[in-house]
């Protein structure tokens, strides 16, 4: 399972995440909504320790990390590995082929030969339906190509998360249904995610679970279709009245 629990983290004095504690079962889909300022950038990237918690633990399946501990590198890289990132800016590298954007991690982080981390990258590539693109630079590829790319170059590291952040806000709608499909038939094959998104077709369609961040905490979860059906709290049906 992926847990977090208690989690806090605060810039100066200005809160923004108060004791978070979220658990997601293996290969469920957990659509994290919410105001924008909740936190739940800051959360996904808490969780792959991009960014340093005050408090709290993370557990990903066996790997687990206690964030008031001081915390070795030993420890850090195979929890960052154990969870995959995608964004919103699809952080390519743009001096880079599409081939190599996807078989230098491996490389440099999985220790695999270049043969290897090719093979590999071909094969999510032509999941992707991109084989053709391998050779090409990230810029003459469209937005929605880009972002399967970085969908691709996560998946590559094995990752036993996904964490999505807004994967399709930057994209035209008719090139975010693309990246939408690639997302349904991961969740399809059982990766566990946990997808911050304003797509609420998604959330409802598509995810396990919903969950409602607002100043820094969870104030609702559950199953989708109930909470935007009939939602609990004030915030999560002022939040449902501006997106849908
Ligand atoms: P959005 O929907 O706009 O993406 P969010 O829910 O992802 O919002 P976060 O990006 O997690 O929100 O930000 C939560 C709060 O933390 C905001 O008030 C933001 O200004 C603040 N914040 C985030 N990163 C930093 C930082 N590096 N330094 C200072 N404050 C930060
Ligand atoms: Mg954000």
């Amino acid at each position: 399972a992926v847990r977090v629990t208690n989690l806090a983290k605060a810039y100066g004095d200005h809160v923004v995440l108060r004791d978070v504690s979220l658990e997601v079962a293996p290969g469920t889909v957990t659509a994290l909504i919410g105001p924008s300022g909740a936190g739940k950038s800051t959360l996904l990237r808490c969780m792959n320790l991009l960014e340093r918690p005050d408090r709290g633990q993370i557990e990903i399946c066996s790997h687990r990390i206690d964030a008031s501990k001081a915390i070795s590198a030993k420890a850090l890289a195979p929890l960052r590995r154990s969870a995959g990132m995608v964004f919103q800016h699809f952080n390519l590298f743009p001096h880079m082929t599409v081939l190599r954007n996807i078989s230098l991690p491996q490389q440099r982080i999985l220790g695999r030969s270049r043969e290897e981390a090719d093979t590999k990258s071909m094969e999510l590539l032509a999941r992707m339906g991109l084989a053709d693109k391998a050779k090409q630079y990230p810029s003459r590829c469209s937005g929605g190509q880009q972002q399967r790319i970085a969908i691709a170059r996560a998946l590559a590291l094995g990752p036993e998360v996904m964490l999505f952040d807004e994967p399709t806000s930057a994209l035209d709608p008719e090139v975010g249904v693309e990246v939408l499909e690639v997302m349904k038939e991961l969740a399809a094959d059982g990766m566990t995610m946990i997808v911050v998104t304003h797509e609420m077709g998604f959330a409802e369609n598509v995810s396990d679970t919903l969950v409602v961040m607002a100043d820094g905490g969870i104030i609702e979860q559950g199953d989708p279709q109930r909470i935007m059906r009939d939602p609990q709290h004030e915030r999560t049906r002022r939040f449902l009245r501006a997106v849908l």
